[in-house]
């Protein structure tokens, strides 16, 4: 195996029909069959480089997915229309009324949402815990828990899973270990460290762009294949596609994820250490203050630096939205959610993205009304965009 993920994607070569230098895209719904028996085999198993119809497969999502599961170390890779799909497949692929799942509670506001609110009608029920507690999760475990779920930095509090422990607790229960890794691809592959499925929000960091929404599954061939079966399949009956177009255009902002991961984390860092400076708590994993600090650097691969996420507190929520305000007002960014976009995004989470989880939740997680969230951009001048920060600070008066 190729050590760095970026590598190993610059390794893919993919061509059009002509040489292209980009692959074709497959515009089609459906593909022709020149006998009724390679159809009828193509209905019991997948064969290679044969397509049926795209909601099941298609030449175009399928390079994206290739592409994926080099950079994510798995065997192979599904794309899905958002993150959401993907998340929501998954789940749906591996459990039964009755099963139990056992999740991160600062985890993405839509996957709680999804664990808390939805996936109880169909009596699948979660237990939050605080995923750095392992007590509390072998505590949790019974005869129906079927998953153990985390974000591998966590979002908004960047907690980072012990994924290489997680893995040995889900292995002695026949547990699947299901990693989302929107925050953090590139510079770590959960995959690597026992992640038995991993999972993206596309949207974010890995197309880069915010001009459209997608997700993505990595895993094992079986997992995949059993995702697209057409009999019982996640992905091929709820038929969460991503259209070949998109998958096309995000296959060409993925061959420069690795320059932006490198930006963005050289840019985060400046300012998480610079705000810290200021005597502003702030939580980055690349800080040494970040209680994971040293155990994150355990995981990442070498060269794509802690992320481009920073978190710190602005006191009340009052100041919080005032800052954000003024913020984009003197063009440091956009209040806006989302991340991994080329100009920084920043939001409140405890009143926006992670709002779905109740009050009093928030604040045992530790989530205060205060945080700010922060996607920091490709700034080529981030010393310059620091100081239009610290004078804003300084205008609110949370710094001198
Ligand atoms: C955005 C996000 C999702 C959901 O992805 P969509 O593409 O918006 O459906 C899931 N997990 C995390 C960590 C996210 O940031």
């Amino acid at each position: 195996m190729i050590k760095d993920p970026a590598l190993r994607l610059q390794n893919y070569l993919v061509f059009g029909e002509f040489g292209e230098v980009n692959p074709s895209i497959s515009d089609s719904s459906t593909f022709t069959f020149l006998t009724s028996e390679k159809m009828t085999e193509l209905f019991e198993a997948e064969i290679e480089g044969c397509f049926l119809y795209s909601r099941h497969l298609n030449p175009s999502t399928n390079y994206l997915a290739e592409a994926l599961a080099l950079m994510e170390n798995t065997e192979a890779a599904i794309v899905t229309g958002s993150g959401m799909a993907a998340i929501s497949s998954t789940i749906l692929q591996i459990c039964s009324a009755g099963d139990e799942i056992i999740s991160g509670r600062t985890i993405y506001g839509g996957s709680y949402a999804l664990m808390k609110n939805f996936l109880p009608k169909l009596n699948i029920n979660t237990h939050f815990v605080n995923i750095l507690d392992l007590d509390e999760i072998k505590s949790k475990i019974n005869k129906n828990t079927k998953i153990i779920y985390c974000e591998a930095i966590s979002n908004p509090l960047l907690e980072v899973a012990d994924i290489v422990e997680l893995r040995k607790i889900a292995d002695k229960h026949n547990i699947k270990l299901i990693v989302d890794n929107t925050f953090s691809p590139m510079m770590l592959q959960p995959y690597n460290f026992g992640a038995h499925i991993v999972v993206h929000s596309l949207t974010k960091f890995i197309n880069g762009a915010s001009d459209c929404v997608g997700g993505a599954i990595c895993a094992d061939k079986e997992f995949i294949a059993s995702l697209r079966n057409v009999n019982d399949g996640a992905t091929m009956l709820l038929g969460p596609v991503l259209d070949s177009l998109r998958a096309s255009s995000i296959l060409k902002n993925l061959r420069t994820l690795h320059i932006r991961m490198h930006q963005h984390s050289k840019n985060a860092m400046f300012v998480a250490e610079n705000l810290e400076k200021l005597g502003l708590k702030v939580i980055y994993p690349g800080l040494a203050s970040h209680p994971q600090h040293n155990f994150i650097k355990t995981l990442l691969s070498s060269g794509y630096g802690f992320g481009g996420m920073i978190t710190f507190d602005a006191k009340t929520k009052e100041t919080a939205d005032k800052l954000l305000i003024m913020l984009q007002e003197r063009n440091v960014g956009y209040f806006a959610v989302s991340l991994g976009f080329y100009k920084t995004l920043f939001s409140a989470p405890g009143s926006s993205t992670s709002s779905e989880i109740p009050k009093e939740e928030q604040e045992q997680m530790g989530l205060s009304d205060g945080l700010v969230r922060f996607s920091v951009g490709l700034d080529n001048n981030i010393e310059e965009t620091f100081e239009i920060i610290k004078q804003s600070l300084k205008d609110l008066g949370l710094i001198k």
